[in-house]
């Protein structure tokens, strides 16, 4: 057995540009350790197939590219993170995603434990490949990439249609990438001088970025420095 038995919730957050491969990752990791993986880009992309005037308005934000506003998404993930099923940790994939976020995430982490930051780190230039290339299945919302020229159309999870995200345009994918230079990407520096934050090589195949991201938290959660910020508080 490895170390993610040995204490407390793991409490990680996946940092990374659009398309470096945080929704694959997250969704592995949470699976494997039976803990929610709470996507905000999932969130708002739910409340866009709504008719709520909420879920009409972020649909137009996230198809020009930009953000939604930080009361929002705290009030969202606020709310998340209070539910049951969080309580043995969590997995954030999209989120923080500006310094004021990390700053109120850090605010409602003060009973929970610490967190454990990954930086999934691609280059800019393989971005904007790497997102023209993707495809989601309408029906299951697995992504997948597609080589050049392929002329696939359908998930190899469940057989839906493969559709490109309306924010995968070109000119979409530009703007998401410059507003993560400047408001996603200090985050980095945010996290960066914690015991608990880890950098990763996200230009490998999935497998190997996998394989890194796990011996990164294995490593953090085997750092006594992580486990005294109060994660093996005795319970009960
Ligand atoms: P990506 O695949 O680029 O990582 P996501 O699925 O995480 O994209 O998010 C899609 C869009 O949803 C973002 O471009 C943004 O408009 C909106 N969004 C998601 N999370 C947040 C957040 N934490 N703060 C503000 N906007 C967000
Ligand atoms: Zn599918």
């Amino acid at each position: 057995m490895t170390s993610e038995v040995t204490r407390g919730p793991i409490n990680l957050v996946v940092l990374g540009p659009p398309g470096a491969g945080k929704g694959t990752q997250a969704v592995e990791f949470a699976r494997r350790h039976g803990i929610p993986k709470i996507s905000t880009g999932d969130i708002l992309r739910d409340a866009a197939q709504s008719e709520t005037d909420l879920g009409q308005r972020a649909k137009v934000t996230m198809d020009a590219g930009g953000l939604v506003d930080d009361k929002l998404m705290i009030a969202i993930v606020r709310e998340r993170l209070t539910r049951r099923d969080a309580e043995r940790g969590f997995v954030l994939d999209g989120f923080p995603r500006t310094v004021a976020q990390a700053i109120a995430l850090d605010e409602l982490m003060t009973d929970q434990g610490p967190l454990t930051v990954v930086d999934i780190a691609v280059p800019d230039d393989a971005l904007v490949e790497r997102l023209a290339r993707r495809r989601v299945c309408g029906q299951c919302g697995n992504a997948t990439s597609v080589a050049a020229g392929e002329s696939r159309n359908r998930c190899e999870k469940c057989g839906g249609e493969l559709v490109l995200r309306s924010d995968d345009t070109e000119s979409t994918v530009r703007e998401r990438l410059r507003v993560y230079a400047e408001a996603t990407k200090p985050l980095v520096g945010y996290y960066s001088s914690r015991p608990t934050f880890r950098a990763v090589d996200g230009q490998q195949s999935p497998a190997a970025v996998w394989a890194a991201l796990n011996n990164a938290v294995d490593e953090m959660r085997a750092t006594p420095s992580a486990a005294d910020c109060g994660s093996e508080r005795t319970v009960g």
